[in-house]
């Protein structure tokens, strides 16, 4: 993660006309997102204290939460599902042995500034350092984000890789977070990956569906149907409570417009280590017509030991999810290892 917070250059790094068009509306929920422990803590009718704790965390990895985000959660309620994947705490400050900063082995895959390979057939570009929301627990949080390119033209060394390697289907756009670009960005990338004839898949990563939804607006499914690659979203949701209206609308027009959408969540400790919690949001998706694709298993990064549920925690809550749910339902629990070919999976 990036450790500026969002900067609304980002949002106009495509711009280049003179007479710049209105902002978008899900660059305004950018804008407005809370980035102050103290006013979040108003917000939600939190004790004072509550602030105070999150300063020196906060100062390592910003706090950033959308508005519609907050509107989500419970006032008054520390222990609330989302509340605490965006709220720095102290603990976030304790060294635990095994957590690393790059506990994913991403220094070893890339291939180029911003372009990593890990896995046969698939090249992903770290596209931007910025998100539309930093969650505590995010494994890129000490990412080298400064030596990201943010240009199409400081992408072109990585896309004469791609072009090289005919073994390559799909490009995967994350970050970071990809949506946070600009559309008229967005769609120049897409265009040079679709004339790179082998490639055939365009996979994005992105959060902005649950924490911003106005971002699935017409411009950008304009560009992710109008090319010739067939687009995959994978979307990140970690608890039912996130699923409000404005998301069920968003994966809607998602689904509607012919985009497949998958859901990968992280296991958390205090979140959604639960059964109940995890048959809902597994129940949800399918509902919405989104399928569960991986349960992660904690990414070891430092500062989120507090998060980690231990893996045979994971399996027993994926047994009792198969006496429950469809077999389609229940998500992959998988492991990321540096050095293997693919996530392992656990169960
Ligand atoms: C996770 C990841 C992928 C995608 O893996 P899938 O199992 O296909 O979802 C691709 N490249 C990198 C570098 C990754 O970390
Ligand atoms: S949206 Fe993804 S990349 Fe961004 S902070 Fe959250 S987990 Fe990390």
């Amino acid at each position: 993660m990036s450790d500026q917070p969002y900067s609304i250059d980002e949002v106009e790094a495509g711009g280049s006309s003179p007479i710049r068009p209105p902002a978008p509306r899900w660059a305004d929920a950018l804008r407005t997102a809370y980035r102050d422990p103290a006013e979040l803590a108003r917000a939600l009718d939190l004790p004072e204290r509550w602030a105070e704790q999150a300063r020196v965390a906060a100062s390592r990895f910003p706090l950033f939460a959308p508005r519609g985000f907050v509107r989500r959660m419970r006032r008054a309620d520390p222990h609330d599902p989302l509340l605490r994947q965006v709220m720095p705490l102290e603990a976030e400050t304790h060294t635990s042995a095994g957590f690393e900063a790059d506990p994913v082995g991403d220094a070893p895959a890339m291939l180029s500034p911003g372009w990593l390979q890990k896995y046969a057939g698939r090249v992903l570009l770290v596209a931007t350092g910025a998100c539309a929301i930093h969650c505590r627990y995010c494994f890129r949080r000490h990412f080298p984000y400064p030596e990201v390119p943010r240009s199409v033209a400081q992408w072109e060394l990585g896309l004469a890789q791609i072009a090289a390697d005919p073994s390559v289907r799909e490009v995967i756009l994350s970050g970071g977070d990809p949506l946070t670009l600009v559309d008229r960005l967005l769609a120049e990338l897409t265009a040079r990956v679709a004339s790179i004839g082998h490639v055939r898949r365009l996979r994005i990563h992105s959060r902005l569906p649950i924490v911003i939804p106005e971002r699935i607006d017409d411009a950008l499914l304009a560009w992710l149907t109008g090319t010739r690659l067939a687009p995959v979203m994978v979307v990140h949701v970690n608890h039912p409570q996130e699923i409000d209206a404005t998301v069920e609308a968003a994966l809607a027009r998602l689904v509607e417009a012919g985009v497949p959408v998958l859901n990968q969540a992280v296991l958390l400790r205090g979140i959604n280590d639960d059964v109940d919690v995890l048959a809902e949001l597994c129940e949800r998706l399918a509902d919405l017509r989104v399928m569960s694709y991986y349960l992660h298993q904690l990414d070891r990064v430092a500062g989120a030991a507090h998060f980690e549920v231990p893996e045979s925690e994971g399996l027993r809550l994926i047994e009792a999810l198969r006496g429950r749910l469809p077999g389609y339902a229940v998500p992959r629990y998988v492991r990321e290892t540096p050095g293997e070919r693919s996530k392992l999976p656990l169960a």
